[in-house]
């Protein structure tokens, strides 16, 4: 079993939305949706990696002046609001670049829809530091893992083994 087996596992005894078995798409309005600290964000390439629906990816190059290999943001109106990539943040980087944010909440201040479904033309992420990066708006709300407290010590080891040092 590895780290990301562990995930799942956890986030289902915690009742986080059920991640499809395979590669999916976003089937309901999720309550909440994943955005990264762009400035924390490393990039590891860990949760691109891990998102069940593949929404996340490296923001276009150029997009923040001055950093090479771009950081990573979700297209938010993809998410289905898993958790998985704030856990993998959390627990297999040095970063815990990754907070949800209730989808009220964020429909608000982007002034967009959140629907059942993705869009029909998928949406090119933005940084959003000015909302979801320390010293912005909102990146207080929401925690990092839920899961750590609740991991056994030979699951830590798992985790250990599996780290990205940045
Ligand atoms: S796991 Fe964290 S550091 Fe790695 S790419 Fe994702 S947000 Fe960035
Ligand atoms: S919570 Fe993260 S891993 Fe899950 S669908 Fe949203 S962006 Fe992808």
């Amino acid at each position: 079993m590895g780290a990301i087996d562990i995930i799942r596992r956890r986030l289902k005894e915690d009742r986080i939305p059920e991640t499809p078995d395979e590669i999916g798409a976003k089937k309901k309005r999720p309550r909440e949706v994943a955005f990264m600290d762009v400035n924390l964000c490393f990039p590891c390439g860990k949760c691109p990696e891990f998102c069940p629906v593949q929404c996340i990816e490296y923001l276009p190059a150029g997009t923040m002046p001055g950093r090479g290999v771009q950081p990573v943001q979700d297209r938010f109106q993809e998410c289905i609001g898993c958790y998985i990539c704030v856990e993998v943040c959390a627990l297999l980087t040095d970063y815990d670049a990754v907070r949800m944010y209730d989808s009220d909440l964020v429909e608000d201040v982007l002034g967009v829809k959140i629907g059942d479904r993705p869009p029909d033309v998928p949406q090119t992420p933005q940084p959003y530091e000015e909302f979801f990066s320390e010293g912005g708006l909102y990146r207080h709300l929401g925690r990092g893992s839920r899961i750590r407290q609740k991991m056994t010590e030979e699951e830590r080891q798992i985790f250990a083994r599996e780290r990205v040092r940045g």
